[in-house]
């Protein structure tokens, strides 16, 4: 990928090539259970999701707060996690405040789905998210490829060469990978540059623009 960032000492060269072969491997019990599972488990309860995960630890699922009506005191987020399949509505923001509960179960939305890890995701990513689809007036979920990538799974790609950074955003939870499959991706691209918020990487072969809250550049 061709790059304009010059001044970033941390390039986003940090998506590897669409990765077939560790999607199907993390993606064995996760597909079973979602053959089996009712869709409405998908954005489930803690429980629902404990269920159909098999392996992880119970203790750090969090339960999204549902959206109980768009209120203008309110910010909230509506995920689908393409490498999971998952479903994710949050309400993260009210009165003035971050809301715990909705960021961690956005947090868990966006956990790396390789290991399961979750980390604290940068509340100003989930206000980017927020603005752009205010800015691009539709209601449509994100289609989330890519977020939180533990330092574990970073490590494997870099030392298996799959071009990401060592310090990539993403192993800080500052950065994601989306697309909005009502908008074309140019446009999203155009409108997240416009915000001037952060980083905006344009990956039209992989169908995804990455956003992070890091220095503003663009490439
Ligand atoms: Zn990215």
């Amino acid at each position: 990928m061709q790059q304009d960032t010059p001044d970033s000492p941390i390039p986003d060269r940090d998506h590897p090539r669409p990765e077939r072969r560790g999607f199907l491997a993390a993606a064995g019990w996760t597909a079973l259970a979602l053959a089996l599972a009712p869709a409405a488990a998908l954005a489930g309860t803690r429980s629902d999701r404990a269920a159909l995960r098999p392996g992880v630890r119970p203790a750090t699922l969090p339960a999204a707060r549902p959206i109980p009506g768009r209120r203008s005191s309110e910010k909230s987020l509506d995920l689908v996690n393409v490498q999971t399949g998952e479903k994710a509505k949050a309400v993260y923001w009210a009165n003035g405040r971050y809301l715990d509960s909705g960021l961690r179960g956005i947090d868990w939305a966006l956990r790396d789905h390789r290991n399961d890890e979750v980390t604290h995701m940068a509340p100003d990513l989930m206000d980017l998210l927020h603005d752009l689809k205010a800015r691009l007036g539709i209601q449509a979920p994100f289609h989330v490829i890519s977020a939180y990538r533990s330092p574990a799974t970073n490590a494997r790609l870099f030392f298996e060469g799959h071009g990401v950074a060592w310090n990539s955003l993403h192993v800080q939870g500052k950065a994601i990978d989306i697309r909005l499959p009502s908008v074309s991706l140019r446009n999203v691209y155009r409108a997240a540059r416009g915000m001037e918020r952060g980083g905006v990487g344009y990956y039209p072969r992989s169908d995804f623009v990455h956003l992070d809250v890091g220095d503003v550049r663009y490439w």
